[in-house]
């Protein structure tokens, strides 16, 4: 079976996997490079946020590879702000409504101030 993940050989220490023992984590990490489905192993880890080597690194080397997905929850959006509306934005989603009308109300307001300030200049 080409695509039998590493650690599940005979003979392989689960435990390892697990282990906060610098020699157990070198010995895992070593059977990892070996394994034919590191790559999906290390983003099923990263997505699901597990603990223990995976994919070839340990947590703390995930949280330092990718500190979005483990830092703090994302502030909660206020809605009907042109702040919330960045924030949806910035999440890649789209803008509730309260959000899009304060972000057209605040674009509104721009262009008529530079139109004052044009008038005035
Ligand atoms: S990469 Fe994942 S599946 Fe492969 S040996 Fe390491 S922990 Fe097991
Ligand atoms: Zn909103």
């Amino acid at each position: 079976m080409a695509s039998q993940p590493a650690c599940t050989r005979p003979g392989v220490d689960p435990e390892l996997f697990h282990s906060t023992d610098r020699h157990d984590i070198v010995a895992a990490k070593a059977i990892c490079s070996d394994c034919p489905v590191v790559r999906q192993c290390l983003l099923t880890a990263l997505d699901e946020r597990l603990d223990g080597i995976w994919g070839g690194t340990t947590l703390g080397e995930r949280m330092k590879r990718s500190p979005r997905r483990f830092g703090p929850a994302p502030s909660p959006i206020v809605h009907g702000t042109r702040s919330g509306y960045q924030k949806h934005r910035n999440r890649d989603e789209e803008a509730c409504q309260e959000c899009k009308a304060a972000a057209s109300a605040y674009a509104k307001q721009q262009k008529a101030r530079q139109a004052e300030m044009a008038v005035a200049s």
